[in-house]
């Protein structure tokens, strides 16, 4: 049986040939940590989580490196370190902000079957072998110093622009991008920047005085490089990050390592949207993997339902995430989960099942599979089944309570539920909105009570609101 992955390099299916089958390796770009992880953050977790479990399964738990990244150095972590912890000298705060989010998402992530990756490396911890490859880079010629930056000069690299398909000479002419007036092409991209008194900092590179901290892209080069090698098999991440990030990773991982790859599969998950919208804190639809776990929309769900209900879809497609997808899959696992109890184990996974998700991860059909499966009782299989894709096929874990509590920020539904008067007051508002024309403002109090669990109805009587069920 053939493992075939699509890549988005080349834009089609491919047999998956590792460089090394005692040695197979994996770099999945993984959270910056400073918010709850929300349930799109949750895709490429569960997505290459399930890629990790195929290769294992095909090539051995032990010759399998997977390494997921931790980006501790980032300036939204530093603007919410400064909201949270005002008190707090700015390099404390961000340890309190960093610290907190690693251990949630951790939590998070557990709940949804995944398995930890063999590496999880820490940008901070990085510095080093950043520093080593921007400067290899300026001795290369491919980047440059100016005014205490370093910037990576894409027209040194020909053929910058091949996993995005975007010509290099096609986006300079089209860039739309603000031009720092210190680079040299519109396109040219931060390696390293300096830092302000009380950011973090380090001693900058290239015979930069002024202290400094990495750009986002470099930090991905510099871990996979330290953790699998200057080319490894698998780089993956959502679709979004193709450009620039991925782009721009592979521009200084070849460029500083003269390699004619970075990685030779690219994997990329499509979007998840949220009852048929994209999920935005605006719009009032954003849900944290924390929230689905503990209650949304009047229950806390378990994390494999969570689980199942992502790989219904297939991960390159687009996916949309209701309540209705939610208790359906939840449902099918309880009852294939009832019906195994007391059932013999035993055996493989069926090779259809492995066909399917062997084949560039088609989980639908796998899980079409595991209907049949259920069907005609064939419940060994289905048990192993579900154990390759990550599941314990046992009810005790996947019961499902009321959700007590929807923890947006702000509040919880009962404290606000019960203070009519504040609703009332923030309709009050939004009416004063709407008759001024201010249509964003009343938008934004619709989507600040949507967060909380209030949905607004406008009738020609006026504006009612009920607790969202
Ligand atoms: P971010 O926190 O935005 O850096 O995202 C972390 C990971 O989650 C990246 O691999 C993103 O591509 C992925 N991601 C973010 N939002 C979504 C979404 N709505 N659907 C699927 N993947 C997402
Ligand atoms: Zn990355």
């Amino acid at each position: 049986m053939a493992l075939t992955l699509y890549n988005t390099l080349s834009r089609k299916k491919e047999p998956f040939k590792p460089f090394d089958p005692a040695n197979v390796r994996m770099y999945v770009c993984g959270p910056t940590v400073y918010d709850f992880a929300h349930i799109g953050n949750a895709r490429p977790v569960i997505v290459f989580d399930l890629v990790y479990r195929l290769l294992r399964h095909r090539y051995g738990p032990d010759h399998v490196t997977y390494v997921r990244n931790i980006t501790d150095v980032d300036d939204k972590i530093n603007a919410r370190a400064a909201e949270d912890y005002p008190d707090l000298p700015l390099n404390e705060a961000i340890r309190c902000v960093t610290e907190k989010t690693e251990q949630q998402f951790h939590r998070d992530v557990a709940a949804l079957g995944c398995l930890p990756p063999t590496v999880e490396p820490r940008a901070t911890q990085h510095i080093a072998e950043m520093t080593t490859m921007i400067e290899t880079l300026v001795e290369r010629g491919c980047a440059y110093v100016a005014e205490d930056h370093i910037l990576f000069h894409v027209a040194a690299m020909p053929d910058y622009g091949k996993l995005s398909g975007r010509p290099l000479d096609e986006m300079i002419a089209g860039a739309r991008v603000e031009v720092a007036p210190f680079k040299r092409d519109a396109m040219d991209f931060v390696l390293w920047k300096p830092s302000m008194p009380g950011e973090p900092s380090w001693p900058s590179p290239a015979g930069i005085e002024t202290p400094g901290r990495p750009g986002w892209h470099i930090e991905c080069s510099a871990m996979s490089w330290k953790h699998l090698g200057e080319t490894f098999d698998i780089h993956g991440g959502g679709i979004d990050l193709v450009f620039p990030h991925h782009e721009n990773e592979i521009a200084q991982s070849r460029c500083a390592h003269g390699t004619k790859v970075m990685a030779n599969h690219w994997l990329h998950n499509g979007f998840l949207q949220v009852e048929g919208e994209k999920m935005a804190k605006s719009l009032g639809n954003f849900v944290t993997i924390h929230e689905l776990l503990t209650g949304w929309q009047g229950y806390a769900w378990p994390g494999e339902a969570l689980r199942f209900n992502m790989l219904r879809t297939h991960y390159r497609q687009p996916l949309d995430w209701t309540h209705v997808g939610l208790d359906e899959s939840h449902k099918t696992l309880w009852e294939w989960y009832g019906d195994l109890e007391g059932k013999e184990g035993g055996g493989g996974v069926p090779g259809p099942v492995l066909d399917t998700v062997y084949d560039d991860l088609n989980t639908p059909k796998a899980i079409a599979a595991l209907h049949k499966l259920h069907s005609s009782g064939k419940w060994a299989g289905l048990r192993a089944a579900l154990n390759l894709l990550g599941f314990s096929g046992q009810r005790a874990n996947i019961r499902r309570h009321a959700g007590a509590k929807n923890k947006a920020r702000g509040g919880s539904r009962a404290e606000v539920g019960s203070d009519a008067g504040h609703v009332d007051r923030l309709i009050a508002a939004r009416n004063e909105a709407r008759n001024a024309k201010n249509f964003a403002e009343a938008d934004r109090i619709r989507a600040e009570l949507e967060a909380v669990g209030i949905v607004l109805k406008d009738s020609a009587e006026g504006t009612t609101w009920e607790v969202a069920r």
